[in-house]
């Protein structure tokens, strides 16, 4: 079987398209007139991706407020947010360039989705003709909503990751039912939680483990056969062509993620300093067997900060240099991150997200290429 490669999920949104969510928000366009703008984006997303032979695509998550908010929030701005929340939650991170991202706070219980994942690929599904991915935002990620001490009344933290785990598992259920055929779960906070950063709190709890276990619960859910297409991504974050935790030693992370009973993992490396190194651990941490499942190792070989579009031989040899440590059968490749996580994002390293949308495909083209040959030269193809 050849190497498998899959994308992350977002693409920048256009320039047009950020400014009818700017529009929306004041108040300016109706509803409709927002999705005909993103029905167009999505579009347009899906023929590039679907032009590059990727096998495995995504609708660029054209219709998402973020990767974490959409369950939440119409747009990043806050408007349409959901029941029992209010806009002044946690910064869930902190960026290198110094701009942060913040959740809203719950206000009370029952914690509901206002939106599900597969909403928007029902739509995506009508535009495609190959198969699709869909990535969900993790449990751990959303538990950040419950203040971090103390507890809301009439509705404990208990309570609270109950309905959060429900909600969590009905998300990916329903993208499968809606023909998804890999689910993938945004796990960013992962590396984040090692960092310790005095000027966003939870960072400095010792988190990580919690994390874990909570993820385990809504993965537990589904059967190794499910869990085989069911994927975690981790990353130093990806916003504005910033960061929030590379400076964080995968060593620290590693270990642990790893315990998670999930059947692939989409992991940043194209930006790392010392990529052999990271493969080794990746080698010697990852499972043969995850609770029935062999955990397969996506490495990222395309970095969506930077506008250098990678050959396809820079991605073939990195994937022939980390088949020395994971075994080829549990060995694929993929973007180090999302190419814009967030829905307003100018990506200021490239100068205008139009500009970083055609950079994404060139990228993606050369994943696939270099994937193909890697695939040749390991005899897999
Ligand atoms: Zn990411």
């Amino acid at each position: 079987m050849p190497i498998p490669t899959e994308p992350v999920g977002s693409l920048p949104r256009p320039a047009k398209l950020q400014a009818a969510i700017a529009d929306y928000d004041a108040g300016k366009i109706t509803q409709a007139e927002l999705k005909a703008e993103q029905d167009a984006a999505c579009k347009d997303s899906i023929e590039r991706m679907e032009a590059t032979g990727a096998p495995v695509i995504s609708d660029g998550e054209q219709r998402a407020s973020s990767f974490a908010t959409y369950p939440l929030a119409d747009t990043l701005a806050g408007t349409g947010l959901a029941d029992n929340l209010a806009g002044d939650g946690q910064y869930f991170a902190i960026f290198t360039d110094g701009h942060h991202r913040q959740l809203p706070r719950l206000t009370g219980g029952p914690f509901k989705y206002k939106t599900y994942a597969a909403d928007y690929l029902k739509e995506a599904v009508k535009m495609a003709d190959k198969p699709l991915k869909q990535a969900v935002i993790a449990p751990s990620m959303l538990s950040l909503l419950y203040p971090l001490d103390g507890e809301i009344e009439g509705y404990t933290r208990e309570q609270f990751m109950e309905d959060l785990v429900d909600e969590c598992e009905k998300d990916i259920r329903k993208c499968f039912e809606a023909g998804a055929q890999r689910v993938s779960i945004d796990f960013t906070e992962g590396r984040l939680a090692c960092r310790n950063d005095p000027n966003n709190p939870w960072t400095g709890r010792g988190m990580l483990e919690e994390f874990i276990t909570l993820n385990n619960r809504v993965l537990d859910r589904f059967t190794p056969e499910e869990r085989v297409n069911i994927g975690i991504h981790t990353c130093p974050g990806g916003d504005c062509d910033s960061t929030h935790s590379a400076d964080v030693d995968y060593a620290e992370l590693l270990p642990s993620m790893f315990k998670m009973n999930a059947g692939y993992f989409l992991i940043q490396l194209a930006s790392e300093t010392d990529k052999e190194r990271v493969y080794k651990l990746l080698g010697e941490h990852s499972r043969e067997d995850a609770n029935g499942v062999p955990q397969v190792c996506f490495i990222g070989v395309t970095n969506p900060q930077n506008p250098r579009v990678e050959t396809p031989e820079e991605v073939r040899d990195d994937l022939v240099l980390a088949s020395k440590y994971i075994p080829v059968e549990r060995l694929g490749s993929t973007d180090d991150c999302g190419f814009s996580p967030f829905s307003i994002d100018l990506k200021p390293k490239h100068g205008s997200p139009d500009f970083a949308r055609d950079v994404a495909f060139k990228k993606i083209e050369s994943r696939v290429k270099g994937t193909q040959m890697a695939s040749e030269e390991l005899s897999v193809a």
